[in-house]
Parts: structure tokens; C-alpha cells; sequence
């Protein structure tokens, strides 16, 4: 086994809005070192950083609009969302929650910050990711999954350290909940201050990191700062993080999809001509209806 080595630390980009409720920083894709094909299956990251938002009676967000040839996954560090879709689905995202929508062959969907949470107002902090289906489920039937905080799986780490929360794929054995259409491992790190934790993913996995709290040092060498994102190498499969003071640190390791990439808005698909057939299928109305 040998060290899985920082390619690139990423700084957090310029603030984009999406709708009224989400201010973000889109990681994925980025400048040149992180296009749509570097992180697959992970295609698309916003994080909304730690930002207060005030009261409103009229919950924040963004309005209908469709998906198709991918997955959705919106994970609440702070604040709570509130999702709908034209497949009946939905539901509430609360504090430390994950929701994990399988768009694929088309829904359309609306998302905004939960009603009651709205009308006080607070510290919202999230994160979306689009993780991209290969072509043979692409058009496989849109479906849910509300993955509640305690549904994960939950690794102690030695000496009170900390703890290691799975959503998808295995640590130490222990696996998340989530299914997944390819291997991916998703997870939280929660770290106290002097706690570390060792992880091991195939050499090839585009594998990942984003510091969602506190402070950590990569390899006992590179120290990153809260809202950055950490890129490692291709190679090599170890590496250990260790927490300069209490963190939570999102890791994401997939393999990855190597099919051709065709996006455009919010769609994701491998062909340009099933981009064109998307748009037509959305507008004339094979997406189902949901209702502004
Ligand atoms: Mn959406």
C-alpha cells in the first residue's frame, strides 16, 4: 500500500446564487484542474457555506426545473431544505441529513429552505452534488432516498476521537446506506481536535475532500483551512487526516465512469443528440407536472 498524495488545494470560488436560496461556490466543475471529467462519477459540487440567512415568510430557493441522467445529493450540515418533485416525491432534509434523488430518466423538481426554519431565519450551510449514472441506467426510473443522520453508518474512532459517519460505500467494514449504481464512498469525518483518521480507497477512485468545519493536516504535511477542497492523485491508495481543532471533513472517493460527458444545464447525458431529445422530451411535457 502507499500514500495517496494531494494533487491540488482548492480554495473555495466566487460566490454564484442559485434561485434565491442557495449561495454558493460550485467546485465542480471548475477552473482547469477540476473539469466534469476529473471527479466523475461526481459531475457537479455547489457548497452553500456557512451563511445567515434572515427571516422570510416566503421560503428562499429554487423554482421547478428538471433533471435527467443523474443523481442528486443534498447534504444539510445547517438549515433544512424542502424538496418536491413530479414523481410524487419529496420531503424534508433536516440538520445532518442526506437526500439522495435518482433524477435518471427525468423528474421535475423544486427545492427550497423548509418553511418553518424560514420564517426564523439562521445559518444555513449545505452541500449539492450531481453524481452522474453510467449510460446503461441513464433512463432507469427516477426514485428516493431520505437518509436520516442516525440511518448511517457510524464508525468510532480510538481513544473518543471522533467518528466517522457512512452515506454510501464502506469504512472499516462498515457500510452506508445509501445503494449506488456505481462504487462511490461517501462520508462524514467528525474530528476532535488531535483526533485523526486513516482512509484507504483504490488507487484509481477520484477521491476527494472538502472541510466543512474546523481545520485538518492532509499526510502529516498540508494544512487545509474550513471551505477548502482537497484533490488527491490517481495513485496510491492511504491517506490520514488529523484535526488541528474540532472538524467535520466531507471525503468522496468513486470510480470512475469513463463514458464521454454531453451536459448542458441540468441535464447529463453522453451524446449531444440526448442532450437535444431531453430538451424536447422536457418541453413537450414527458417530464411529468409539479406545480410552481
Ligand atoms: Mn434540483
Amino acid at each position: 500500500m502507499s500514500q495517496k498524495n494531494i494533487d491540488s488545494v482548492i480554495a473555495p470560488p466566487p460566490i454564484h446564487w442559485v434561485g434565491n436560496g442557495f449561495r454558493v461556490h460550485n467546485f465542480i466543475p471548475g477552473d482547469s484542474r477540476l473539469p466534469m471529467q476529473r471527479m466523475t462519477p461526481f459531475v457537479l459540487l455547489d457548497y452553500n457555506s456557512e451563511y445567515e440567512f434572515p427571516a422570510s415568510d416566503t421560503p428562499r430557493g429554487v423554482g421547478v426545473h428538471p433533471h435527467r441522467g443523474f443523481e442528486t445529493v443534498t447534504i444539510a450540515y445547517k438549515g433544512k431544505v424542502e424538496h418536491h418533485d413530479s414523481n410524487g416525491g419529496g420531503g424534508i432534509i433536516g440538520e445532518g441529513d442526506v437526500q439522495w434523488m435518482t433524477a435518471a430518466s427525468g423528474i421535475l423538481h423544486k427545492e427550497y429552505h423548509e418553511k418553518k426554519w424560514s420564517k426564523n431565519g439562521g445559518i444555513f450551510q449545505m452541500v449539492q452534488l450531481w453524481v452522474n449514472l453510467p449510460a446503461r441506467d441513464k433512463m432507469s426510473d427516477p426514485k428516493y432516498q431520505a437518509i436520516t443522520k442516525e440511518e448511517m453508518g457510524k464508525v468510532e474512532l480510538q481513544n473518543s476521537f471522533g467518528f466517522i459517519e457512512v452515506i454510501a460505500g464502506e469504512y472499516n467494514s462498515v457500510r452506508g446506506p445509501a445503494s449506488t449504481f456505481t462504487p462511490i464512498n461517501m462520508m462524514n469525518a467528525h474530528l476532535k481536535k488531535g483526533g485523526n483518521a486513516d482512509f484507504n480507497f483504490p488507487g484509481n477512485y477520484n477521491t476527494a475532500l472538502l472541510v466543512i468545519k474546523g481545520s485538518i493536516l492532509v499526510n502529516n504535511s498540508e494544512e487545509v483551512q474550513t471551505d477548502n477542497f482537497v484533490l488527491f492523485e490517481n495513485s496510491g491508495e492511504d491517506f490520514t487526516i488529523q484535526a488541528n481543532e474540532d472538524s467535520i471533513v466531507l471525503v468522496l472517493s468513486g470510480e470512475p465512469i469513463h463514458e464521454p460527458i454531453a451536459a448542458y444545464g441540468p441535464f447529463v447525458m453522453n451524446t449531444k443528440q440526448e442532450l437535444i431529445r431531453a430538451y424536447e422530451d422536457f418541453n413537450s411535457g414527458k417530464f411529468g407536472y409539479l406545480e410552481d
